[in-house]
């Protein structure tokens, strides 16, 4: 039997390289493509890979790698046409907006002073989007044999809903306000149109609610439920503050964090992830 799309679980899958977490939000996180230098690190088993784009003139390796956070064949065609479909609803002018922060877009402020933006993209779409991303990224963990911050059944019924969206057409999606949305958030700062500029692509090493991503220049917080835990500040330096119920993705709204609290969040990210390469490498 022919292998099925992990997707829609109908279709046969066909020979193509899928990025997990789609290349045009990745692209100020990998650099150029092609000549990209991508550190994948395995905290828990204590592993750093370094991959070279092809066209990168390094000369440490000649071993050719299959590129991270890429698998191949594991979607059918209709699936990864469908994905892309909803890449490029929102991609490019997601892109414009991170680059021209603090250059003239207009930054707006809650009563309680958090800065956010309106991103003028219908929240149906970014919804299905940054879903699908949410979903990528664990299936990815999942597929490597890695932990994925969310179980089996909520990444099920995350399937479920990126395949009824993905294959309704972008123009028909936004007929009505989806009703059922898991809160999402979503957080930038200034000047992160750098491409040299060191990102990460992955869900946070710790499994907390809300449930933080790193999707390069943006970090997504997907709540499971309401509640925001206790350590959830101690466990990411993100201020709970900030995250007032009103700025959430099903309003278009993205939240805007300063230079600094952006470093700290880095920061805590780097210093969690050597701490615990250090423990497996070194165990007592
Ligand atoms: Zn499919």
């Amino acid at each position: 039997m022919n292998k099925k799309c992990i997707l829609c679980k109908t279709n046969d899958v066909y020979a193509i390289k899928s990025h997990m977490t789609p290349a045009g939000i990745a692209s100020g996180t990998f650099g150029k493509r092609h000549i990209e230098e991508i550190y994948t690190i395995d905290p828990n088993e204590s592993t750093i890979d370094v991959y070279f784009g092809p066209q990168n003139k390094q000369t440490e390796t000649t071993e050719i790698k299959p590129e991270p956070h890429t698998h191949r064949g594991i979607f059918c065609k209709k699936c990864e046409d469908n994905l892309a479909l909803y890449e490029s609803e929102v991609q490019t002018k997601l892109k414009a907006i991170i680059d021209n922060i603090g250059k003239g877009t207009e930054i707006k402020r809650t009563k309680s002073d958090t800065k956010y933006l309106e991103l003028n993209i219908h929240p149906n779409i970014l919804q299905t989007f940054f879903q699908s991303i949410i979903w990528r990224q664990c299936i990815d963990q999942v597929i490597k044999g890695k932990d994925s911050p969310l179980d089996e059944s909520e990444l099920e019924a995350i399937r479920v809903k990126i395949l009824q969206c993905i294959y309704t057409n972008p123009k028909e999606i936004t007929e009505n306000l989806f009703t059922d949305n898991h809160r999402i958030a979503l957080l930038c700062t200034y000047n992160k149109n750098d491409p040299n500029d060191a990102t990460f692509i992955n869900p946070h090493i710790y499994k907390t609610n809300p449930q933080l991503f790193f999707i390069g220049t943006i970090l997504l917080l997907y709540w499971n439920k309401d509640e925001i835990d206790t350590d959830f500040e101690k466990k990411t330096q993100i201020p709970p503050e900030i995250l007032e119920s009103d700025l959430q993705l099903a309003n278009g709204l993205l939240i805007l964090i300063n230079e600094s609290q952006w470093e700290k969040i880095m920061k805590l990210l780097v210093k969690t992830t050597a701490s615990i390469y250090n423990k497996s490498k070194h165990p007592k």
